[in-house]
């Protein structure tokens, strides 16, 4: 499995995963200009996205979804049908291959299984995806953990996971009250330790590769969601895991498992 990530945080979200015969992509949270000069910047080809899956309706993960569907229309845009509605009706984009959240279905090497996340958005996706060989669990944009998180985490070989904000960072910004809730809220974003507990409560057996990802830059510091997460992994003696901060403004290298 090949991982690249685009760009990860509430300006932009994308994330490219090939099997070498099958290209996916998650989120177009960036302009479709700013995809194709990061997918070049990391020799990577648009024509070779087979499909792209949405996790939810929020500008940041659609954002370039019009002008890239016109560009390259033989990558097959996938969403359940809430988000389907809701980005079609922001977007007039209306081509979509519909699933269920929860039920498992293919493309191309991949296995997709979409799990229910807590988001204030139509129908909030994670996905967990398994090329063969390896498995992916994405999951962001979520107030809190709840079971399918945890279930699709534990077996994952490798995790993009949302460390979003540190609370007293949030708390002493100049945001406004009501958006400091909705961001520590149950359909808001996690914190730093939550990020952390998940992986103290489950400590996956096979996970080589952890990510954090959609940092706040505002109310996070890459060296505190790093601390936070590493206390959890060094009390499980897991130090052989490979863990990395996503960045919002770059491309991440590309990663191969
Ligand atoms: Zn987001
Ligand atoms: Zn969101």
């Amino acid at each position: 499995m090949k991982l690249c990530v685009l760009g990860s945080g509430s300006q932009g979200n994308s994330i490219v995963v090939s099997s070498g015969e099958t290209t996916l992509m998650v989120d177009i949270g960036f302009t479709c200009k700013q995809i194709v000069s990061r997918m070049a910047s990391s020799g990577l080809d648009p024509e070779d996205v087979s499909a792209v899956l949405f996790t939810h309706d929020h500008s940041d993960h659609f954002k370039g979804v019009k002008t890239f569907h016109k560009k390259y229309p033989d990558a097959s845009l996938f969403a359940n049908g809430n988000t389907a509605d809701s980005i079609a009706s922001q977007t007039g984009v209306e081509d979509w291959t519909i699933f269920e959240t929860a039920e498992e279905f293919q493309i191309g090497d991949f296995s997709v299984s979409p799990f229910s996340i807590s988001h204030d958005a139509a129908d909030p996706v994670g996905y967990f995806l398994h090329d063969g060989a390896n498995s992916l669990f994405i999951g962001t944009d979520m107030g809190v953990v709840t079971f399918p998180v945890k279930d699709a985490f534990l077996r994952a070989d490798i995790a993009i996971l949302e460390s979003n904000h540190d609370p007293e960072l949030l708390m002493m910004s100049d945001r406004a009250y009501s958006l400091k809730q909705r961001i520590s809220g149950r359909s808001g974003h996690l914190a730093n330790r939550d990020a952390a507990n998940l992986f103290r409560e489950t400590n996956p057996a096979n996970l080589k590769a952890l990510f954090l990802a959609h940092l706040s830059s505002e109310c996070n510091r890459p060296h505190l969601a790093m601390e936070e997460m590493l206390e959890a992994i060094r009390e499980h003696n897991r130090e052989d895991i490979n863990l990395h901060v996503l960045e919002q403004d770059v491309p991440s290298m590309i990663f191969e498992f």
